[in-house]
């Protein structure tokens, strides 16, 4: 099989599936609540892809090149029976890594039934081990103990390592680096420490919130010296650096100061079947009306080559406080 390249000669590896748009937290830089409250409209029920759906394109996107797709959302956890899906995703040719990225609360009841349904990595989302610190950031009070006992029960079933997303905001969290580096450390979990990005709209994001990675290492290196290590494959998002005491490794995700748009091989489904080619995309490209229009797979495929052929994202790379400012699609619709 020939690549299909975009542009900027990138290929299409890997597919990150919004499976809902819900959520059970209100984090601030995801869906504030003043704007995800109780009137919000979240997606029907109808409008939102069937798991049927999902595999079939899923397939297509195999044969196009995909290898690694990641479950997201909004929260992956509360669309019902998920492991139904990961189990489906899971047997399809050509993909050798089916992943879940979740805040972790319902995560210690599922992760079993997931890795048995053939999930092969996890990522959890914790931001902080104070609960006062975290219970704000969430918005909803969510404890720290339980996103820890869905790590716990994320590495008793076999999903190591597991990896830990911190987002890191000056002002908010950025005085947790240490405690949360100290636990991690000697427990075979990866803690990733990512900047806070402008993704959406309505986060209020600013350069001045951004902690850079630089400032990070810095900070971890001067209580645990470090060493680089080598990408683990092209194009991975994270600089890996070792503890050189043997404690383990960090991930450094610098998507504002050092963008990596040059290597990135992603694209982004959402719930209702839109297919977005960057992040901070305005729009996606209507993948279920083809679906639901009863399109054979030689359609839809053409569909997705043609849309691939035509990437040219690169809204990283070029980021500023105006850029900041224009329309784009929320995260938690979007799919982290
Ligand atoms: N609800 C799940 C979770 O929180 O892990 C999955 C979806 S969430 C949108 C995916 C990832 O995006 C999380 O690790 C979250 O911390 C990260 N994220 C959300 N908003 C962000 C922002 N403004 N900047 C950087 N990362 C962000
Ligand atoms: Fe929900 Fe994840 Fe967004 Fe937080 S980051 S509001 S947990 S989707
Ligand atoms: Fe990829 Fe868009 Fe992020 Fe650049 S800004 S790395 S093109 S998702």
């Amino acid at each position: 099989m020939t690549a299909t390249l975009d542009q900027r000669a990138r290929s299409l590896r890997d597919l990150r599936i919004s499976v809902t748009d819900r959520c059970n937290f209100r984090c601030g830089y995801c869906m504030p609540k003043e704007l995800f409250g109780r009137g919000f409209a979240f997606l029907p029920r109808a409008e939102l892809l069937s798991f049927e759906e999902i595999t079939r394109l899923a397939r297509l996107f195999a044969e196009q090149g995909v290898t690694k797709v990641r479950l997201t959302g909004g929260e992956p956890l509360l669309r019902r029976d998920l492991e139904r899906l990961v189990e489906k995703l899971a047997v399809l040719d050509g993909i050798t890594d089916v992943a879940l990225t979740t805040n972790g609360a319902m995560l210690a009841g599922k992760a079993r039934a997931l890795a048995d349904a053939g999930l092969t990595r996890v990522t959890v989302s914790l931001d902080a081990l104070d609960d006062d610190v975290f219970g704000a950031i969430n918005d909803v009070g969510f404890p720290v103990a339980r996103v820890l006992a869905g790590i716990d029960a994320a590495a008793d079933a076999g999903l190591t390592p597991v990896k830990v997303n911190m987002v890191v905001r000056r002002g908010v969290n950025d005085h947790c680096l240490l405690p949360m580096a100290d636990l991690f450390r000697h427990r075979g979990h990866t803690l990733r420490f990512i900047e806070f990005m402008d993704v959406g709209t309505t986060n209020h994001w600013t350069l001045n919130d951004v902690v850079p990675v630089a400032e990070i290492l810095r900070t971890i290196e001067a209580s645990w010296p470090l060493q680089p290590l080598q990408p683990n494959h092209q194009g991975e998002v994270a600089a890996r650096y070792r503890y050189r005491d043997g404690a383990g490794e960090i991930g450094l995700i610098a998507s504002v100061t050092r963008p990596f748009c040059a290597s990135c091989t992603r694209a982004r489904l959402s719930a209702e079947g839109k297919l977005h080619t960057c992040l901070f995309a305005a729009g996606g490209h209507d993948l279920r009306a083809l679906l639901r229009g009863g399109a054979s797979d030689e359609e839809i495929a053409r569909r997705l080559r043609s849309i691939w052929i035509a990437r040219a994202d690169r809204y990283s790379e070029a980021r500023s406080p105006l850029t900041a400012r224009r329309p784009k699609v929320e995260m938690s619709y979007i799919g982290g």
